[in-house]
C-alpha cells in the first residue's frame, strides 16, 4: 500500500479547513510531536500536525485525505505509552484532538458525563471535583493527568474502578464517530435522535464495542459518553506481602470469587513486585538487592486491595473478610505461608494510593531515562506463569524484573505490565527491547494471551493467527475507510 506524502499544496487546502493557525508543516512543531510519545519505539515525526475543532473540520479532512490517499493519525493527548501512538511509518497527517475539550453534560440521575476527545483525566477529575463532588469519572488509574478518557478507552485501558466494574471499554456507553468515507455515526440508544446515552446496545448489534482497541484505525471518535460513579464515604487500602507470584494470584482469585458484598467493593486491587520499588530511583543511586527492600519493610510480592463501601459496616465486613481470608490462606494452601504478612500501610502511603489522578507511573523514568510498558491480558490465574516468564527473560536481556499486575473484573482477566527501564541514550538497548518483546510474544501468543496495544511489527502475528476475526476486521475498515488512510500499520490494516 502506498501513500502520498502531504505538499505545501496540501497544507494550503488544510488552511482553508482548519485555519492558518491550526495546520503546520513546520519541523520544530512536527518534531515536538514525537518527543510526546513517551515510549514509541516505533513512532516517526508526522509531515503535518492538524488541530481541528469542529467535527465538521474532522470530516472534510477526512474526506480530503481519503481522495489524495494521504494517512492520517488522530491523537487525544499522545501519552498512550506503549506502541498505540502517534504516526508510525508512512507519517502523513496527525490530528491532534486537544482542541476538542469540552465536557458538555453531567446527568447524575442517569449517572453519564458526556466529553470531547481532548478532556483530559487531570481536567475531568478537577472538573467533578468542583462541580460534582460526590461523583468519581472513570479515568485511567495510573495514567498522567494529561493523558485523555477517550484515548485510554479506545487503547482498551482500565479505570479507577477497573476491578469492580470491569474494563474501561465497558464504562463508555454512546459514541460519535467520524470516518474517512464521510459519514457521521453514533452509536447505541443515541443513533435515534434525541435519545439520551442510557444505553450501549440501542439499537441492536453494538457498532461501539467494535471501535473499541481500534486504536485510531477506523475513523475518530468526536463525542462520547461515560458512565460515572458515586463516591461512596469509606475508603481505604488493605495489602498483604509474600515471596512468590503465584501465593498472589491464587488468594486474590480466592477473594475475586466472593463476588456480591466482598469482590464488588475492591475497586483497584493491584500487586507486585519489589523491583517495582527499585526502579523509581535513579540506577546509581539505590541498592539493587531485595536485603536492603525487606529492611525496610517491602515484600518480595504483594497485592493491595483499594476499598470503597458505603457504610462502616460493609467496610469493616471487606475489610475483615479479606484479612481473614489471606489468614486461612497463609495458615492453609498457601506455598509459602510462613512469608504471607499483612504489610501495615502508613496512612500516607494509603493517601497518596488514593489521590487520584496520581502520577505513580511517571518516575520510572528515573532508573536509565527510557521505559516502556509491554502490557499483556492473560487469564488471572495464569498471571503467576506470565510474571515468572516474563521476569526471567528480563533478567536474560539485562533488565530489571519489574512487574506489575491488577485485577479486571473481580479477576476475569490479569492485566500484566512489565516495564522495561533501559537506557533510551543506548541503540543497543532499543535492540534488546526488541528482542525481548520478540521472545516474550512468541511464547505469550502460544499460552494464548493477549497483548494490550500491538507493536505493528511483533504482536501483530497474533493476527495472523486469528485469521477469520482479521478477515472481517478487514472487511469492516474497508466500508468505513476505503483508501485505508487511518492509522496505517495499526492492527496490521492494511
Ligand atoms: C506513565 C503512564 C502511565 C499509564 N498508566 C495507565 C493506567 O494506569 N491505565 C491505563 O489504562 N493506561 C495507562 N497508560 C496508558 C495511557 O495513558 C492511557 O491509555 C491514556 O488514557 C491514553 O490517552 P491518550 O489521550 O494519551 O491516548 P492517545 O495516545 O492519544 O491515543 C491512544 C490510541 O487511540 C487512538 N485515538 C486517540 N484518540 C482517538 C480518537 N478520538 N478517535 C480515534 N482514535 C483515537 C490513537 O490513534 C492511539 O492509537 C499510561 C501511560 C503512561 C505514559
Amino acid at each position: 500500500m502506498s501513500y502520498k506524502a502531504p505538499t505545501e499544496k496540501d497544507l494550503s487546502a488544510f488552511e482553508g479547513i482548519v485555519g492558518k493557525e491550526y495546520a503546520t508543516m513546520d519541523e520544530a512543531i512536527t518534531a515536538s510531536y514525537l518527543a510526546k510519545s513517551v515510549m514509541g519505539l516505533e513512532s516517526q515525526i508526522p509531515d503535518v500536525v492538524l488541530r481541528p475543532k469542529y467535527v465538521e473540520e474532522i470530516r472534510k479532512i477526512l474526506l480530503y485525505c481519503t481522495e489524495e490517499k494521504i494517512a492520517v493519525s488522530p491523537i487525544s493527548a499522545g501519552l498512550s505509552g506503549g506502541f498505540a501512538c502517534p504516526t508510525i511509518k508512512p507519517a502523513g497527517v496527525l490530528l491532534d484532538l486537544g482542541r476538542m475539550d469540552r465536557i458538555l453534560e453531567i446527568d447524575e440521575a442517569n449517572r453519564y458525563a458526556i466529553i470531547e476527545p481532548g478532556v483530559t483525566n487531570g481536567q475531568l477529575w478537577a472538573y467533578m471535583h468542583k462541580n460534582h463532588p460526590d461523583w468519581a469519572p472513570p479515568i485511567a488509574d495510573g495514567a498522567p493527568p494529561a493523558a485523555t478518557v477517550m484515548g485510554d478507552a479506545i487503547d482498551r485501558g482500565f479505570s479507577l474502578y477497573t476491578s469492580s466494574v470491569g474494563p474501561q471499554g465497558d464504562n463508555f456507553m454512546c459514541a460519535q464517530i467520524v470516518f474517512p468515507n464521510g459519514d457521521v455515526v453514533k452509536t447505541g440508544s443515541w443513533a435515534l435522535p434525541g435519545a439520551k446515552p442510557f444505553y450501549k446496545y440501542g439499537l441492536g448489534p453494538d457498532m461501539w464495542s467494535f471501535l473499541m482497541g481500534s486504536q485510531g484505525a477506523f475513523g475518530v471518535v468526536t463525542k462520547a459518553a461515560v458512565k460515572i460513579y458515586p463516591h461512596p464515604e469509606h475508603k481505604t487500602v488493605v495489602a498483604w506481602g509474600m515471596s512468590n507470584p503465584y501465593d498472589m494470584q491464587d488468594v486474590t482469585l480466592e477473594l475475586g470469587h466472593k463476588e456480591f458484598g466482598v469482590a464488588h467493593n475492591t475497586v483497584m486491587v493491584q500487586g507486585g513486585n519489589y523491583p517495582l520499588v527499585m526502579t523509581r530511583w535513579p540506577k546509581d543511586k539505590i541498592p539493587h538487592e531485595y536485603e536492603f527492600f525487606e529492611k525496610i519493610g517491602i515484600p518480595e510480592w504483594w497485592m493491595n486491595w483499594e476499598i470503597w463501601a458505603q457504610t462502616q459496616k460493609e467496610f469493616d465486613n471487606v475489610v475483615e473478610t479479606i484479612n481473614n481470608h489471606c489468614k486461612d490462606f497463609a495458615a492453609n494452601r498457601a506455598k509459602d505461608g510462613a512469608a504471607m504478612k499483612p504489610w501495615e500501610l502508613h496512612p500516607k502511603q494509603i493517601e497518596s494510593r488514593m489521590k487520584k489522578p496520581n502520577k505513580i507511573a511517571i518516575p520510572y523514568s528515573f532508573w536509565e531515562a527510557g521505559f516502556l510498558f509491554i502490557t499483556w491480558y492473560t487469564p488471572w490465574n495464569e498471571c503467576a506463569h506470565f510474571a515468572e516468564m516474563y521476569n526471567e527473560r528480563m533478567e536474560h536481556y539485562g533488565f530489571p524484573p519489574v512487574m506489575w499486575i491488577a485485577s479486571i473484573e473481580r479477576c476475569r482477566q490479569a492485566i500484566c505490565m512489565p516495564i522495561i527501564c533501559f537506557d533510551s541514550t543506548k541503540q543497543s538497548d532499543f535492540e534488546k527491547v526488541q528482542d525481548l518483546n520478540r521472545d516474550t510474544t512468541e511464547y505469550g501468543l502460544k499460552q494464548g494471551w493477549l497483548n494490550y496495544r500491538p507493536d505493528p511489527y511483533i504482536h501483530i502475528e497474533a493476527y495472523y493467527d486469528a485469521a477469520m476475526y482479521w478477515k472481517y476486521l478487514r472487511a469492516f475498515k474497508k466500508l468505513v475507510d476505503p483508501s485505508m488512510i487511518m492509522h496505517p500499520g495499526r492492527l496490521a490494516l492494511p
